[in-house]
């Protein structure tokens, strides 16, 4: 069938003003469909006659004038489904769907005026059975279109649908993989209304997409009543995302223009009585009724020139809700109002005819897909916004220059300072650092020397003590006061001489008292205070890293708290009680051996070795003046040190 009088060119035409473009009328064509066996059966009459493409003429019973309809279309029961899908301005919603546009096909009538049969064709004749090709629908034949046309565009196209229902005024997924659940209706300003966790499925053929359409189809509410058998018990929404790579396809990092294609069946309004409805038939019927009032509603008030700036209560049902961008929004609208030939159903028919002739008085503004330029004036917007905060900034300052001028100041001295302040903690942290890993490593080596001369000690002390013993059977005229008074171990650890002496025997170092020339070599021993009137204590500990008379923190003009850890160990090494394992406090630089820097650093334990060395001096001596004793005289348990 030829379009005739299509609305699409004026609509094409108004929309390609872009999209601050005019108002754009909602499109209305009317389907009238044959009467039905029944209502033949029963003798009904039919009060709708056509006249010309766009007209309809109203006869009502028992004479009367008639009353004359005009829409975008009428389509009489002769049109077959192809016929309404050519005549109806489908293709050109689905063209602009895919130039970005949001568009919806919805239809609207009395229950069992033919609604869904437009739209998907007549009820499913068993699960899983298609619709037979020639009685398919608006929405299957704008599918096997719509994939034709995203074929021979060339350019990608990505298609995902979503199919919900709203039943008893709850919205429920017909594609969800477990049972359908109520799902909440949000807002957002991006957005505008729309279904939480709504599951959106990408397809990729006509297959797939029948495939869909079937799952929801038979998913969806349906009763049977008195006028219908497979009447819609909800209101079904289908929708088509098309989201398309903006030509020329070399443009790198351009968003898809994202159209969108709803399909709405509408649940048919029913009078009660008439339908013969009980029970959750009923509370259905008062359901559907309710909404589609709501939605009368907001189509009146739209209508009102003085109320259109208003409120309009899309609020008062989930219907209204989604299909307030359709009605009053940014969409692009096609409604097809059905209606029943029979004189019985007149005045619902009526009732429909005049809500749809006014629905084509309510306009939209139609969305025009987004400019790639819009970043751009975004970018403007944002300079110019820059630029007037800054002339407030400057007229804040000149209300109180002074004022702004000292804040500005003090800003500026607390930033200096403080990343002032923030450098010198960093650098006088990294020296403290330094010096902390110097002292740490001239520690360790103060130990491993301490440990050492323990050893040495030790060792001496033992030698000492067997020298002791081998003089002990000799008689002589002062026996050795090791035997006859056996000193405290602190007496046994004689500071080795400086020199180095070794033992012409044994090659060991010799001690201070047993150096034949220890006079020239005394061991350091310092009274309570040191050379220089420093007390011991307050010298600088060997481990302590070499100071530079230069630097302006030279280790004795630090603050008590510097040498808090270092000191403790000083004074741990000093006390008398830990001597023998202790290295002498130092007189030399640090590097020097604990042996070349001998010395004692307690004055008793001085006097206590001079004492020592004259007993072990003179035992020495009456050893050599007597001969050496036999074998058989030595103690059997003692064995002489090799020498
Ligand atoms: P509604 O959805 O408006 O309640 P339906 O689409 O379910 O009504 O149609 C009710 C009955 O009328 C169905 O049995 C359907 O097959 C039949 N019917 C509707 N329109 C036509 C038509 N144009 N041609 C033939 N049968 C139709
Ligand atoms: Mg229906």
């Amino acid at each position: 069938m030829e379009e005739r009088g299509s609305p699409d060119g004026d609509l094409a035409r108004s929309l390609e003003q872009g999209p601050e473009g005019p108002e754009t009328p909602i499109q209305v064509v009317l389907r009238v469909r044959p009467m039905s066996a029944a209502e033949l059966r029963r003798g009904e009459q039919s009060a709708l006659h056509c006249s010309g493409t766009r007209t309809l003429q109203v006869s009502p019973p028992g004479g009367g004038p008639d009353v004359a309809f005009r829409f975008g279309a009428v389509l009489d029961a002769a049109r077959t489904q192809e016929d309404v899908f050519r005549a109806c301005g489908v293709r050109r919603l689905g063209e602009l769907a895919l130039r970005g546009f949001s568009c919806t096909v919805f239809t609207f009538g009395q229950t069992g005026s033919g609604k869904t049969y437009t739209l998907s064709g007549p009820p499913p004749q068993g699960e899983g059975v298609p619709v037979p090709p020639n009685l398919a629908g608006i929405m299957q034949r704008t599918f096997a279109w719509l994939l034709d046309r995203v074929q021979h565009l060339g350019a990608p196209v990505t298609l995902r649908a979503s199919y919900l229902e709203i039943y008893n005024e709850q919205v429920r997924d017909l594609l969800s993989v477990g049972s359908p659940r109520p799902l909440p209706v949000r807002w957002s300003k991006t957005r505008g209304f729309y279904v939480e966790q709504l599951r959106v499925v990408e397809f990729g053929s006509l297959g797939a997409l029948m495939e869909l359409l079937q799952m929801g189809l038979s998913r969806r509410r349906s009763s049977a009543h008195t006028l219908n058998q497979a009447s819609s018990r909800s209101h079904a929404l289908l929708t088509l995302y098309i989201s398309r790579q903006t030509m020329p396809p070399g443009a790198p990092g351009e968003p898809p223009v994202g159209g969108k294609l709803c399909f709405v069946d509408l649940a048919g309004s029913e009078k009660v009585a008439a339908t013969g409805s009980r029970g959750e038939l009923m509370l259905e019927a008062n359901s559907i009724n309710r909404s589609l009032l709501a939605l009368g509603h907001c189509i009146s008030l739209l209508l009102d020139p003085q109320r259109k700036q208003s409120h309009i209560p899309f609020r008062d049902s989930k219907l209204t809700k989604l299909l307030a961008d359709s009605l009053g929004g940014r969409g692009v609208t096609l409604m097809v109002a059905c209606v029943s030939p029979s004189a019985q159903c007149l005045p619902e028919t009526l009732s429909t005819l005049r809500y749809a002739s006014r629905a084509q008085r309510v306009t939209t503004r139609p969305q025009a897909p987004k400019s790639p330029k819009q970043p751009q004036r975004l970018e403007i917007e944002i300079l110019q916004l820059q630029e007037e905060n800054r002339c407030l900034r400057s007229q804040l300052g000149q209300i109180d220059p002074k004022a702004s001028r000292l804040s500005r100041a003090r800003v500026a001295w607390a930033q200096r300072n403080l990343y002032g302040m923030l450098q010198e903690f960093m650098l006088e942290n990294e020296r403290l650092r330094k010096e902390n890993s110097q002292l740490q490593s001239s520690r360790d080596r103060a130990r491993d020397e301490q440990r050492i001369l323990a050893q040495q000690v030790q060792e001496l002390e033992r030698r000492l003590l067997c020298t002791c013993s081998d003089h002990q059977p000799h008689p002589g005229p002062a026996p050795c006061p090791c035997v006859m008074a056996p000193a405290p171990p602190c007496h046994a650890l004689p500071p080795l001489c400086s020199c180095l002496c070794l033992c012409p025997l044994c090659r060991a170092p010799l001690a201070h008292w047993a150096c034949a020339r220890g006079e020239h070599h005394l061991p350091q021993v310092f009274g309570p205070k040191a050379p220089g009137g420093m007390p011991l204590a307050a010298q600088p500990p060997p481990w302590a890293p070499p100071c530079n008379p230069g630097s302006a923190k030279c280790l004795r003009e630090r603050s008590p708290s510097d040498w808090t850890e270092t000191r403790v160990l000083a004074e741990m090494l000093t006390e008398e009680e830990v001597v023998p394992s202790a290295p002498p406090l130092p007189t030399g630089p640090p590097n020097t051996s604990p042996v070349l820097r001998g010395g004692a650093a307690v004055p008793n334990l001085a006097r206590r070795l001079e004492a020592l060395r004259d007993q072990i001096g003179s035992s020495l001596r009456r050893g050599r003046s007597q001969p050496p004793p036999s074998e058989a005289t030595r103690s059997p348990g003692r064995v002489l040190p090799p020498c």
